[in-house]
C-alpha cells in the first residue's frame, strides 16, 4: 500500500546530474523520504545529511545517461550507491538484489515531489558540527527499519 496521491496515471517528475547528461523519470509518486545521518552519506556527500526519497524502482526510467551512470557498494554490504561518472552527482541508491527498492536523492530532482520528509534515521551517527535540527520529525538512532514496531514501512 502507498501513501501517494492518484494523478490520473500521468504522473511525471524528472531529475537528473549536475552535468546534466543523466536524466531520469518517476512515474509514481514517491513512497516516503527522510534524512539519513549516517557516516556513509556524510562522506558520500560532503555534507550531514542526506535527504531522500524512497520509491518503486518500476517507477523509474532513465531518459538518457545510461553509460554514466556508475555504482558503488561498500565492502561491507548495503545499498549501491550511484552517481554521474562525468560530474560525480549522487542520483539515487538500490537494493542490489531487489530492484524494486530504491531511494532517490532529493537533490537530484528537477521538483519538490511533494512528499513530506518525515523521518531522520541514523542520528546516533550525526555530524558533531551540525546540530540536527529541532523539526519534531520522528528519529531513529539507527535505520528505521530496525524500530518496525513503531510503525514502520515494511
Ligand atoms: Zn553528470
Ligand atoms: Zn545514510
Amino acid at each position: 500500500m502507498r501513501a501517494g496521491e492518484h494523478t490520473g496515471g500521468g504522473y511525471s517528475l524528472e531529475g537528473g546530474c549536475l552535468c546534466g547528461r543523466i536524466r531520469f523519470r518517476l512515474t509514481a509518486p514517491p513512497i516516503d523520504g527522510g534524512y539519513c545521518h549516517c557516516t556513509r552519506c556524510q562522506k558520500r556527500t560532503g555534507t550531514a545529511a542526506s535527504a531522500n526519497v524512497s520509491v518503486d524502482g518500476e517507477a523509474f526510467e532513465l531518459l538518457s545517461g545510461g553509460e554514466l551512470l556508475r555504482g558503488w557498494r561498500h565492502p561491507d554490504g548495503g545499498f549501491e550507491k550511484c552517481f554521474c561518472g562525468e560530474c560525480g552527482a549522487h542520483l539515487l541508491s538500490r537494493h542490489p538484489d531487489d530492484a524494486g527498492r530504491m531511494s532517490i536523492r532529493m537533490g537530484a530532482l528537477d521538483t519538490d515531489p511533494g512528499v513530506p520528509l518525515s523521518y531522520r534515521q541514523f542520528v546516533a551517527y550525526a555530524a558533531p558540527w551540525e546540530p540536527i535540527p529541532d523539526d519534531g520529525l520522528e528519529r531513529f538512532p539507527e535505520s528505521r527499519f530496525a524500530a518496525r514496531g513503531r510503525g514502520g514501512r515494511a
